[in-house]
C-alpha cells in the first residue's frame, strides 16, 4: 500500500465530506450526526481517552463480573443483585454501542430506557447496591427524596436539583454528569392516595413533573430566578474566560427509584385471589410478602396510587427482601462490611487495634433485628456498646482492643480490668486469640470466593498468597479487595529487586516463586522492608556471585527461600559445586 498519512483525512474533513456526499445524493433528508464522546476508556486514535484522563468509565463489564463484584459486599439480595447488575451493565453497554456504531438508523425515537424501580423495606443495602455498582462502574451518582419534591420544584427541590448534583458529582464534567445515575428514594410516598376520592392533584403532579427527565430532556444549568448561581456564572465567566454549556441532557442518565410500598402486597394478593384488599393483610409472613411481591405487575403499581405513563418509564423491578437476625449477623461477619471497618478506623486513630468477636457481634445482630431497619440498626447497636470504651481507651496506653461479649454484659468490669496490669496483658492475650481466628477466617472466605477473587488478581492465588492477603487484613483497615493489590504490589517491588542488581552488579538473579512468597510474608509482618532485602542481596550475595561469574562464565542465579535464611552456606556449595565442573 502506499497510501500515506496525509491522505487520511482527519475526522473533521471526513465528516463534512460524508455530509456533502449525503445532501448531494438524499438532499436534506439525511443528515450525518457526529456520534457524541465515545463512553469506553480504551484510548482513541489520536491516543486520548475519547471521555477526557479523568474519566473512568468502566464500560465493558458484563452482568457475571458485577454480580461478582456485588457478592463480595452485598448479603441476600440474590433477585436485586442480578436484577441490577444485569440492567445497568446493559443500559450503559447500549448507550457505548449505539454511539460506536455512530447510526442514525437506530436512533428510534421513544427508546424504553431500563429506568428501575426497586421495592424493599428500609436498611435491606437499596442505596448501598447502587452506590457499589455506580463506583465500580465509574458514573457520579445521586440520591434524592421524593418526599421533598413539588410540582413545580419551587417549593421543595426538584428533580432538575438532582440533575445539576450529578454535575458537582462529576467534579464540574458534564460528558460524564450524562451518563450518572439518579436514585428517588421514597417514590411510593408520591402515589396518590387511594383513600382520597378524586385525583390526588400534588403528588399525580410530582410523577407528571417526573416523566419528561425520566426519558429525555434538557435541564438548564443554571437555576431559574436564583442569584447564587447567576453570581456563580458571572465568577465562572471571570475566571475562564467561557461561558459554561447552558444544558445537561439526561437522555443517557438513569433513574432509579425505590420505596418500601407497605400495601403493595395486599394489592397483588387481591389480583390473584380476589379476596378483599386489607384482609389478613396483618398475618402475612416476611415470605410470604416477598411471594406475592415478587409477582408485581404494573397494574398492581397503577392500582397503588401511579400514573400509567409513570409506570411505564419504570419498566425494570427488583426486589429486596427483608434481613433476618442471621443476615444481620452475616453482614457484620463480611470482611468488606462498612460498618465494622468504620468501627476499627475509629479506634486506628487512636493507634488501637479492635477485633471483635463473634458472640459480640451476634449480640449486635439481635439488638438491630428488634429495631426494624434492617442494617441500618447496627450502626447504633455498635455505637451503644461501643462508646464508653471510644471515651476511656484512648487515655490509656494500649494498643490492643479485643472486644468480645464480656463488654456489653459487664463493661465496668472490663473498663476497670483493663487498668490493671494482670488485666491488661489477659486483653492482649484474648486479643491475639481473636486476631488469629480472623486470619483463619478471611483465608476461608477468600477460599469460597476464590473464583470471584482470581478474577481480580494476576497472580495465582496460592495458599501461601491466600495466608499473606488475610495477614494484611488483620493487620490494617482495609477490605480484601484492597489487601489483594497490596499484595500485588509487594510482588512487583520483590522483582524490581532482581532489575536494581542487575543494574547495578549486571549479574542476573531470578526470586523463586515460593522465595517470593516467603518474601511477601517477611514484608506483611514487617520483619523486612524491600530496601533491606536489596541491601542484603548486595551485601551478602553479590560479591559471591561476581566472583562465580568472573571464574564460570555463569550469569544467572535462581534464589531459593534457603538463600535467604543461609546466603553464606548457598556461596560456599555454590562456589564448591561451579569450581568443581571446572576442575
Ligand atoms: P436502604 O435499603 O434503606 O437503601 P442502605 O442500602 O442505605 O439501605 O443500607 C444501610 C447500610 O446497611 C449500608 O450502607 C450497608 O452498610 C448495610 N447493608 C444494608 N443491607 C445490606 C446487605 N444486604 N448486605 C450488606 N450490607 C448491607
Amino acid at each position: 500500500m502506499n497510501s500515506s498519512n496525509e491522505n487520511i483525512p482527519s475526522p473533521k474533513e471526513l465528516e463534512k465530506e460524508i455530509s456533502d456526499f449525503l445532501s448531494k445524493r438524499f438532499g436534506n433528508q439525511v443528515k450525518f450526526v457526529q456520534p457524541l464522546a465515545r463512553l469506553n476508556l480504551a484510548a482513541s486514535d489520536d491516543g486520548e481517552a475519547s471521555l477526557g484522563k479523568e474519566t473512568q468509565i468502566n464500560f465493558d463489564l458484563k452482568p457475571k463480573d458485577l454480580i461478582a463484584y456485588l457478592d463480595h459486599y452485598i448479603i441476600k439480595q440474590d433477585h436485586a443483585k442480578a436484577v441490577l447488575a444485569t440492567k445497568i451493565c446493559t443500559h450503559f453497554n447500549r448507550v457505548r454501542h449505539f454511539q460506536q456504531a455512530a447510526t442514525t438508523a437506530l436512533n428510534m425515537v421513544g427508546q424504553i430506557k431500563n429506568n428501575v424501580l426497586m421495592i424493599g423495606p428500609t436498611g435491606v443495602g437499596k442505596t448501598y447496591m447502587v452506590k457499589l455498582i455506580a463506583q465500580k462502574i465509574g458514573v457520579p451518582f445521586v440520591k434524592g427524596d421524593a418526599t421533598k419534591f413539588s410540582e413545580t420544584g419551587y417549593v421543595g427541590g426538584d428533580v432538575e436539583d438532582l440533575v445539576r448534583d450529578l454535575v458537582r458529582e462529576a467534579d464540574g464534567d458534564l460528558e460524564r454528569a450524562q451518563y450518572g445515575i439518579i436514585y428517588i428514594d421514597e417514590i411510593d410516598k408520591i402515589a396518590s392516595s387511594r383513600n382520597i376520592i378524586g385525583a390526588d392533584v400534588s403528588r399525580t403532579g410530582v410523577q407528571r413533573a417526573l416523566l419528561k427527565p425520566m426519558e429525555e430532556t434538557e435541564v438548564d444549568l443554571k437555576v431559574p430566578h436564583d442569584p447564587i448561581s447567576m453570581l456563580q456564572e458571572i465568577e465562572q465567566f471571570r475566571k475562564t474566560g467561557k461561558r459554561e454549556k447552558g444544558a445537561i441532557n439526561t437522555k443517557n442518565i438513569l433513574f432509579i427509584m425505590s420505596g418500601a410500598f407497605q400495601e403493595l402486597s395486599d394489592i397483588i394478593r387481591h389480583r390473584i385471589t380476589k379476596s378483599p384488599i386489607g384482609f389478613g393483610a396483618t398475618h402475612y409472613r416476611a415470605q410470604d410478602k416477598n411471594d406475592l411481591l415478587k409477582q408485581v405487575q404494573s397494574e398492581d403499581l397503577i392500582a397503588f396510587g401511579f400514573e400509567s405513563e409513570f409506570v411505564g418509564r419504570l419498566p425494570v423491578r427488583a426486589l429486596f427482601e427483608t434481613l433476618s437476625e442471621d443476615d444481620l449477623y452475616e453482614i457484620l461477619k463480611n470482611p468488606n462490611n462498612p460498618v465494622v471497618l468504620g468501627k476499627k478506623l475509629d479506634f486506628a486513630a487512636y493507634g488501637i487495634d479492635i477485633k471483635f468477636g463473634n458472640e459480640l457481634l451476634k449480640a449486635f445482630a439481635k439488638e438491630a433485628f428488634l429495631e426494624n431497619t434492617g442494617a441500618r440498626g447496627l450502626v447504633s447497636a455498635v455505637e451503644n456498646v461501643l462508646l464508653p470504651f471510644e471515651k476511656v481507651l484512648p487515655s490509656l496506653s494500649l494498643q490492643k482492643f479485643p472486644a468480645t461479649k464480656a463488654i456489653t454484659d459487664h463493661p465496668d468490669m472490663a473498663l476497670q480490668q483493663v487498668e490493671s496490669e494482670n488485666g491488661k496483658q489477659a486483653w492482649e492475650d484474648q486479643f491475639d486469640g481473636l486476631a488469629a481466628d480472623e486470619k483463619v477466617y478471611i483465608e476461608a472466605y477468600i477460599r469460597k470466593n476464590i473464583d470471584a477473587y482470581a478474577g481480580q488478581c494476576r497472580l495465582a492465588l496460592t495458599p501461601a498468597r491466600i495466608s499473606a492477603i488475610a495477614a494484611c487484613y488483620v493487620r490494617r483497615v482495609s477490605n480484601v479487595e484492597n489487601d489483594i493489590a497490596i499484595v500485588e504490589s509487594l510482588y512487583d517491588d520483590i522483582k524490581g529487586i532482581e532489575l536494581r542488581f542487575f543494574k547495578k552488579n549486571e549479574i542476573n538473579i531470578v526470586f523463586e516463586e515460593d522465595t517470593i512468597d516467603y518474601l511477601i510474608q517477611e514484608l506483611v509482618d514487617e520483619r523486612l522492608t524491600i530496601e533491606r532485602i536489596y541491601e542484603q542481596m548486595t551485601e551478602q550475595l553479590a560479591h559471591g556471585l561476581r566472583l562465580i561469574l568472573e571464574k564460570t562464565g555463569k550469569n544467572r542465579f535462581f534464589i531459593s527461600t534457603r538463600v535467604m535464611i543461609d546466603p553464606e552456606q548457598y556461596l560456599e556449595d555454590l562456589i564448591r559445586n561451579e569450581l568443581k565442573h571446572l576442575t
